[in-house]
């Protein structure tokens, strides 16, 4: 499989800036923001061909009915994924700082965006999906081995043939 750089140069989308976030200096931030914003992100793409190949399959992507409209949902299983940028939702194992200006935008904007998640994940809780959050970081260092776990840890959700619908 074509691994994650690859994917990288070869994906091209345009992104629209969220207005009310200041400007940032430098041109990486600018990217990583620009990129909370877009549906189909990288990882997502890289995971989704992931699971295609090892036949996880009858997913659908961002379903409007669904509430939270989790990045990909094994909607006859009940089962929702969501793919989480680091960055923006905060990732417990990569612990990034915050940026070093504006502070108090920043700490108020991840602090919305993680009751956000925390919120989707609950009312999809409560309608009886399973919720699995998949962290960027993840993804990028094995996606395969995020996959692996995704099926042993719910192989009995999946044992009646989900992966080949
Ligand atoms: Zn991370």
């Amino acid at each position: 499989m074509e691994d994650y750089k690859q994917l990288e140069s070869t994906t091209t989308k345009t992104y629209i800036r969220d207005g009310r976030s200041p400007i940032p200096k430098r041109e990486s931030i600018s990217i990583v923001m620009s990129a909370n914003k877009a549906k189909n992100s990288k990882p997502e793409i890289y995971l989704r061909k992931a699971l295609w190949k090892e036949n996880m399959r009858g997913y659908r992507i961002h379903p409007k009915k669904i509430s939270g409209r989790p990045d990909i949902a094994f909607t006859s299983k009940n089962i929702a994924l969501f793919v989480n940028g680091c960055f923006w939702h905060r990732c417990p194992h990569c612990k990034l700082e915050l940026p070093k200006t504006n502070q108090g935008f920043w700490r108020k904007k991840f602090e919305a965006n993680m009751a956000r998640d925390k919120n989707k994940i609950k009312e999809l809780k409560s309608k009886g999906w399973i919720c699995i959050v998949i962290w960027e970081c993840e993804i990028k260092k094995n996606v395969s081995n995020v996959v692996k776990k995704l099926k042993k840890n719910y192989a009995n959700c999946f044992s009646n043939g989900i992966f080949h619908e």
